[in-house]
This record gives structure tokens, sequence and C-alpha cells, in this order.
């Protein structure tokens, strides 16, 4: 296949520059976490970190049909000494795809003409929202509800049949590569030391190798309850990159005819893969706040309206663990704008939280923690420019791991279930729930002696002072737009305020009653399973203001960064031989 390369040798060599490119260095083959494991972990090391390379295949695939021949194409070029090519093909590697988003929000395009489609490759890339919904309705129609329902389900391919669709199951459609993990984990098991631990790598090789949910649902289950074990392993199956199943309800017609036939759609799962060492001390540092689950669930606005996510009594159903990372491939791995700080899994749709499974917190320290002196500096510029200078004495890095503790414990609180009728806006409106309640229960957890008067000050003015990005994001970063939303919702409260040089004022005061007031009405956005009440929320507060552009200028100004790339030197080493 001929491409062409789109991106400049002038923009690909600004955008490889180290000013503009931030790696994130994972764990390196002289850390003292590495060095510290037992012998069989670190044989079981091997064999994770090889099993998570399969991961970026798989993601790949799922992301662009083009993605694989693009990349052997780059190879191809380089080999000739194409200097174009080879710069390329570090962008490539960063964002993993031929189209990826920058950190202002920008299509990444790294192949002339290359498209994406709402349905990624998840779906055949011709296939338009509308012709998709007209499919869907005549298969419906014809009483095909069982083909339908597989369609719509987290964990198909889509592939055209006639003028009808079909769905393949992932085990199918990812045969080979799920063959080479699963053996590689069943090899882990072997040395591992963890007895649980092996456990849950054996049930997952077997759910990577049959056509059975089920499966997935005990190898979940087991691996939410992984608290104390030396290593981590986690197959990632987050929804985010899947922006056209979730449209099925925009359709009032094909809406009824799947609500007549009890079908839910459900996003595709984006496959990703973590691997790393379990830190004690932070780990320790997180259960602290475990502690208060049951009376953050009692002080959630509205609770009396719906069943708790988490029941406040049974204390195995949330497991929570800090780790320093070795690989992060596929889904967790692209650089597309950043990379996730911690994970709360598995998500609401999954199976096995319909038979008594728990959820499992993930905190990533490499990429939280990032204390270089080029980092350090980029922060001090950045306060200097946008926040009032009498508040700098809160602004602390740590506070901004706290509020994630925060979020991530929210995740498992709030309405259970009823959320997939918000179609494509369900993950803002989650996510900004996490953020809000983070905040909203700071009073209670202060008042339970958590954190300190002062602590509370520094999470409020960190995260008001992290509440504005480089530039206006698409609709479709949900992490990104609750961002946006949330700036305009308290500036409007007079929690926030922005003066006409661009730099940001904070009200302490009025932050915590600003974010129980956002909270309240996210909360009843959920309640109300009602897209338009979904649609309406986000329209309202999605403004990208003057104020919000003064320092989004300001910001600019100050951090160059446009793309990422995370770095595994330990892995690399462990793979290599
Ligand atoms: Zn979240």
């Amino acid at each position: 296949m001929q491409f062409e390369l789109n991106l400049s040798l002038e923009e690909l060599e600004k955008r490889t520059n180290k000013d503009y490119l931030i790696r994130k260095p994972l764990l390196k083959e002289d850390a003292q976490e590495y060095i510290d494991l037992d012998k069989g972990d670190k044989e079981a090391l091997k064999h994770l970190a090889k099993a998570a390379n399969y991961a970026n295949l798989i993601y790949m695939k799922q992301d662009n049909e083009l993605n694989l021949p693009f990349e052997k194409f780059l190879n191809d070029e380089i080999k000739k000494g194409n200097k174009q090519a080879e710069l390329t093909k570090i962008l490539f590697d960063a964002q993993l795809g031929v189209i990826g988003i920058d950190s202002e929000s920008k299509k990444v395009v790294l192949l002339k003409g290359a498209k994406e489609s709402d349905g990624k490759a998840f779906y055949p890339s011709d296939l338009t929202k509308e012709e998709f919904h007209s499919i869907l309705k005549n298969m419906l129609k014809d009483g095909e509800s069982e083909e339908v329902k597989k369609i719509l389900n987290q964990r198909t391919i889509v592939k055209r049949c006639g003028n009808k669709l079909k769905g393949i199951d992932y085990t199918e459609a990812f045969k080979t590569e799920f063959e080479s993990i699963a053996k590689e984990l069943e090899a882990a098991a072997q040395t591992s030391t963890n007895k649980d631990f092996n456990e849950y790598l054996t049930l997952q090789a077997k759910a990577l190798r049959e056509n059975n949910p089920m499966n997935d649902a005990y190898a979940d289950k087991k691996w939410a309850t992984l608290q104390d074990t030396p290593l981590e392993f986690t197959i990632s199956r987050e929804q985010y990159a899947d922006l056209l199943t979730g449209t099925v309800i925009e359709d009032e017609e094909l809406k009824k005819l799947l609500e007549d036939n009890n079908i839910t759609a459900i996003s595709k799962d984006s496959i990703g893969i973590r691997v790393g060492i379990i830190n004690k001390k932070g780990t320790q540092d997180l259960l602290k706040v475990k502690n208060y689950l049951p009376v953050m669930a009692e002080n959630m606005p509205l609770k009396e309206q719906y069943e708790q996510n988490i029941s406040s009594q049974d204390d195995n159903l949330q497991t929570m663990v800090d780790v320093d990372l070795v690989s992060l491939r596929g889904d967790e791995g692209s650089y597309r704008g950043g990379i996730t700080i911690a994970q709360n899994l598995p998500n609401n749709d999954k199976l096995s939280l319909t038979i008594g499974g728990g959820r499992r917190n993930v905190y990533h320290r490499q990429i939280r923690t990032s204390n270089s002196p080029e980092a350090l500096e980029r922060r001090k510029k950045r306060l200097n420019a946008t926040l009032n200078t009498d508040l700098h004495k809160y602004y602390n890095p740590e506070a901004d791991h706290w509020f994630t503790i925060g979020h991530e414990n929210v995740h498992s609180l709030g309405p259970k279930s009823g959320t997939e009728a918000l179609g494509k806006y369900k993950n803002i409106i989650e996510e900004n729930k996490a953020d809000m309640g983070s905040l909203a229960l700071l009073d209670c957890l202060t008042n339970e002696g958590v954190y300190t008067e002062e602590e509370k000050k520094q999470i409020l003015v960190t995260f008001g002072a992290n509440c504005f990005l480089k530039a206006k994001p698409e609709l479709s970063q949900a992490h990104r737009v609750r961002t946006v939303m949330q700036a305009y919702f308290f500036i409007k409260e007079g929690a926030l305020s922005v003066n006409k040089d661009g730099i940001i004022d904070i009200n302490i005061d009025k932050m915590i009653p600003a974010a129980n007031k956002m909270l309240t009405e996210i909360i009843q956005v959920q309640l109300s399973q009602d897209f338009n009440a979904g649609e309406q929320f986000i329209q309202k507060y999605f403004n990208w203001t003057d104020e919000i552009e003064a320092v989004s200028k300001k910001l600019k100004e100050t951090d160059k960064s446009l793309n990422g790339k995370i770095e595994t030197p330990l892995a690399d080493l462990l793979t290599n031989n």
C-alpha cells in the first residue's frame, strides 16, 4: 500500500523536540522496587511485560484499520533512511495510531487523508450513524434480535454481512493475540509467589480463550479482590473510544424497538494492559481513606432516591493499590492529550458486578509524580502566570493526588444503574460526578480527621488552579469537557474568578458549596435516565467564555508541550531476552 506522510519535516521536528514532547518514564532497570522482588516474581514480571505488548496490536486494530499497514510502511521507509518517516514514527508510537489528539485538542493526523469515524475500527469505517440505525431497525423488524444484541455488545467487532451487520466476539476477532497473552499469563502464574494473583491470572487466561462473558466476570471478580500482592496486572476495558454504539438511543423508533427487545446498547471495550509493582507505602495511604466510604455514602446528595453503587457494609467490594508502573500498553499507554493517573474498574456495564464482584482502584505513581527539574520549572512558570500570588502557598501537587483518591472513590458511590440512558454524554457526566463528589465530601472527610483544614484548602486551591485548559476540547473528550463545565460553573457561583490579565482568584469558602450544588444537579440528571436532560446539562455549562479563554492564553504561553510519550526502560529490557 502506498502512503503519504502528512506532517512536514519542520512540524515533526518541532513536535518531537523536548519542549513540545513530554516524556513520562516508567520504572528503570535499576529501580529498587524491582531489585527487591522475589526471584519468582521477577520471572513472572517478564511474562506479564511480554503479554502487555500484544495489547498494542489489539488496540491499534480497534482504533483504525490503517494503523498496522501504516506502521509497516513507516518501518520500510525508515530502513531507506527517510528522516520524515523516522520522526513520524516517534509520534505514531507515542499516540499509537495514525490519528491522535494533542494537549491543545487538535487532531494529529500522521497519514495524509486518514479519517476516523465515530465507530473507530470497532465498526466498518464507511458506516454512518444513519445507516447504522437503519440497518439495526430492519434487523429488529426481521426478528434478528439475538444478532443485534451481539452487535451492540461491548466485546464484539462489527462487520458488514450483505446489507446487514454482524458482531464477532473479541475471542474470535483477536484470537491470535488473546492466545499469546493467555500463554504468558499461564507462564507467569507458574512462578509468581502470590496464590491469589496466580488464581486470577489463570481465570483471565481462560477468559481470553473462550467466547463466554461469564469467564470475564469470574476473572474480574477475582481481580477486584487483589489487595496484597507483590505484582500488578490489569487488562483494562475502557469505553471512551467508541462514539457510535451509544447513539442508538438518539433515534426514537430504534430506541423503542431496542426496549421492546430488552436490548441495552453498551459501548465497545478498548483494550489496554498495565503491568507494575505494588507500592506498599503508597497503598497504606490509600487504605486510610477506604474506611470512610460508608460515611461518604451517607453524605452523598439525594442518597434516599437510589441504591448506592457499593453497599456501605461490605468491606471487600473495594480494593485500592498504588502502583509503580513497569508497562502501559494499548489503550492504557496511548498518549492522546495525556495518560490517566488512576482507574476504578470494572466499569458499571461489566457482568462481574452482577455476581457480587467489587471494584479495584489503581493509582499510577510514575504518571502523577513528576519531580523532574523541567516539570518543576513548568509548574512554577504556570502558577506565576495564572494564579493569584496569595494562593501559591496552598498549591500542592500532592493535594492533586488526594483529590484523585476522592474522585476514584466517588465513582463507587451514586446511582448504581440506568446511566446508559445518557448515551454519549454518560462519561462526561460520570467523570463530573466523581470530581464534584471528591470536593463536596471534603468537609465530611476533614471532620473525620482524614485531612486537616490546611490540607483541605490545598485540595481546593490546587483543584481551582487546575480547572483551566490550554484549549477548548472536543465534545468527545469526556475528561476535558467536564473541566470546562466546572470552570464555568464555579465562576458562575463566585467560587472562582478571573481578572482581565488572566489571573485566577479563588474564594475558598464558596468552593465546597458550589461542588455540592453541581453534584446534586449531576445526580438528578443520572436519576432522570433521560438523554435530553443529559444533553441540556452539558450544553448549559460547556461554555468557553472570555475569562476561560484569557487563562488559556496564558497557559499556552508558559507551556509549549503538545504531545507526550511513555518510556518503559525496564519493560523493554525484560521483553528483549
Ligand atoms: Zn474517573
